[in-house]
């Protein structure tokens, strides 16, 4: 099964120059999405992680289905006035203004190893904001793990030399 004929290319959304991977053929299509969460699992088997976290809002469609199939607590990071309890907080730059990410206190203990999932590395900024808020709450990164990464980005030079998987490359 070839996971890319399940992505959806659309052109100059949500602004123009950028080539937007639409995952809701893949999501529409049970087979597909199975297939893509297994690959998607298969690096991180052993060691297990103890913990998997996953921003907002993508993300959560990829970990939710491997946090039950590893058996694993799941956590949510969140935008700003999402989450009901006290949280921990990270603010970092994007390419126009800023943005804010927020985690339970609670979600993350030291020492846990923490496996972050995203449906896609682009950039970056996303994940390494995430890298941060978990280590400043004790947590380790095990790894990252993408369903696509679009390599000529370079997002993985923020990663920080953190173990990464993606199931599909666009160079
Ligand atoms: P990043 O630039 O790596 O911080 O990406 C920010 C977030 O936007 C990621 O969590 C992705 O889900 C999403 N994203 C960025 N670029 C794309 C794209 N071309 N297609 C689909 N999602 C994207």
């Amino acid at each position: 099964m070839n996971l890319f004929d399940y992505i959806r290319d659309v052109p100059d959304f949500p602004k123009p120059g950028i080539m937007f991977k639409d995952i809701t053929p893949l999501l529409s299509n049970p087979q597909a999405f199975q297939h893509a969460v297994q690959q998607l699992a298969a690096p991180f088997l052993d060691p297990l992680p103890d913990v998997i976290a996953a921003a907002e809002a993508r993300g959560f469609l990829f970990a939710a289905p491997l946090a039950l199939a590893m058996q694993r607590p799941l956590v949510p990071l969140r935008k700003p006035g999402k989450l009901p309890y006290s949280t921990h907080s990270l603010k970092y730059d994007l390419e126009y203004g800023s943005a804010e990410l927020h985690m339970h206190v609670d979600a993350v203990k030291p020492g846990d190893k923490v496996l972050l999932i995203d449906d896609v590395l682009a950039t970056g900024g996303t994940m390494r904001a995430a890298i941060e808020l978990i280590r400043n709450a004790g947590g380790e990164i095990l790894a990252c793990g993408f369903l696509m990464e679009l390599a000529f980005l370079k997002g993985k030079q923020l990663l920080d030399g953190i173990p990464s998987h993606s199931v599909l490359v666009v160079d």
